[in-house]
């Protein structure tokens, strides 16, 4: 497919003038961090950035979501009816998201939209969703894509790929949804010879300047008990706080817990983000709690990324290796380490 250059200048005003036909959504600087966020929210966009501190699987599935509303007012009609809430599926792109958080939701999908359960908003967002990368010139050494499917510059799950070449942006077009971007945007020269060889050579360096590789190639071999009775869990969460960090801001987890708030007699059924590593996140109605020990929902968090997940879909792990939990967990404990631990473990 295409490859077309775009000088920074022109890269804005062509991104800012496609805002008719998406909503465009870029990294902006946020005191010390970078998150995503409209084009037009009065942030210059900065496409020189590492990466956003909150992943962006929120805009195709929101920390909080209003599934349903309905009315507690008898003399209503339709009193104590549950009606879908409004959605709002207007196509958006989301331009500068770094190849692991792409692939994220490649990983995130074979839990919403498989054969047996689609979860209707979730893939209309993901369907609406053009997803438009950037490739990293300079990983973090927190970051671990070549360990577990991705690469800094890899293409999985993207629509294009936009490749820093110091003074212009090389825009490379992957799926249909990446042209029909292009097409909206217009603009851009032909890439020549010269700009295409210095993207390769990018792509080469930043493979090469990676500097964690985590094994993951005995995880599918090892026995599940084995794992799970392992001797090391109580000191690998021992230092844990149970603060739920590293899910929040993880791309590729995807649990959540639906609850009702009542304003009056008005009603909304919203789902929420949850964290496998809170202690309510099991108690069951009896008082009852599977995993009240901290232990147990350490053990959760990565026995379901590293081996439940491995042994069900047989396609990797349930990480895209973007880092963060290693980056953010305020006692860091690390993934790397404890994937590691796992792969080595004969039982
Ligand atoms: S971020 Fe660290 S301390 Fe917080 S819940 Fe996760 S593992 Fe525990
Ligand atoms: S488990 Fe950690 S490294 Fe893996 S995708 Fe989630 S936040 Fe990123």
């Amino acid at each position: 497919m295409t490859d077309k250059i775009f000088t920074k200048e022109e890269w804005l005003e062509r991104l800012v003038g496609v805002k008719g036909d998406y909503r465009v959504f870029v990294p902006v600087k946020d005191g010390d961090f970078h998150m995503f966020a409209p084009i037009d929210n009065g942030k210059k966009p900065d496409f020189n950035y590492q990466n956003t501190r909150l992943s962006p699987k929120g805009l195709v599935y929101p920390q909080s979501e209003r599934m349903f509303e309905y009315s507690l007012d008898k003399q209503d009609e339709d009193a104590f009816i549950l009606k879908e809430a409004p959605k709002d599926y207007a196509p958006q792109a989301v331009v500068g998201i770094r190849p692991c958080d792409a692939q994220a939701f490649q990983i995130v999908k074979i839990n919403f939209d498989n054969k047996e359960y689609q979860d209707p908003w979730w893939v209309q967002r993901f369907e609406s969703s053009v997803l438009i990368g950037l490739g990293c010139n300079e990983p973090c050494d927190t970051c671990f894509c070549t360990s577990v499917g991705g690469g800094p510059f890899s293409e999985k799950g993207l629509d294009a790929l936009l490749i820093d070449l110091g003074d212009a942006f090389l825009f490379r077009v992957i799926s249909d949804k990446g042209q029909a971007f292009l097409d909206k945007m217009g603009g851009g020269a032909e890439a020549g010879q010269e700009q295409v060889e210095k993207a390769r050579r990018l792509a080469q360096d930043a493979e090469g300047r990676m500097t964690s590789h985590v094994p993951t190639d005995k995880l599918k071999d090892r026995v599940v008990l084995d794992l799970f009775n392992a001797p090391f869990w109580e000191e690998v969460a021992f230092a844990c706080i149970n603060c739920g960090t590293c899910t929040y801001l993880c791309p590729t987890c995807w649990c959540f817990d639906i609850q009702d708030e009542t304003y009056g007699k008005q009603g909304d059924r919203l789902r929420n983000w949850d964290s496998c590593m809170y202690p309510l996140f099991t108690l069951h109605g009896s008082g009852h709690n599977p995993r009240d020990k901290k232990f147990q929902r350490v053990r959760q968090r990565f026995m379901h990324k590293l081996k439940y997940y491995v042994d069900k879909y047989g396609d990797g792990v349930q990480c895209s290796g973007c880092g963060r939990c290693v980056r953010y967990c305020p006692v860091n404990i690390d993934i790397r380490k404890v994937c590691a631990r796992m792969n080595a473990y004969e039982g």
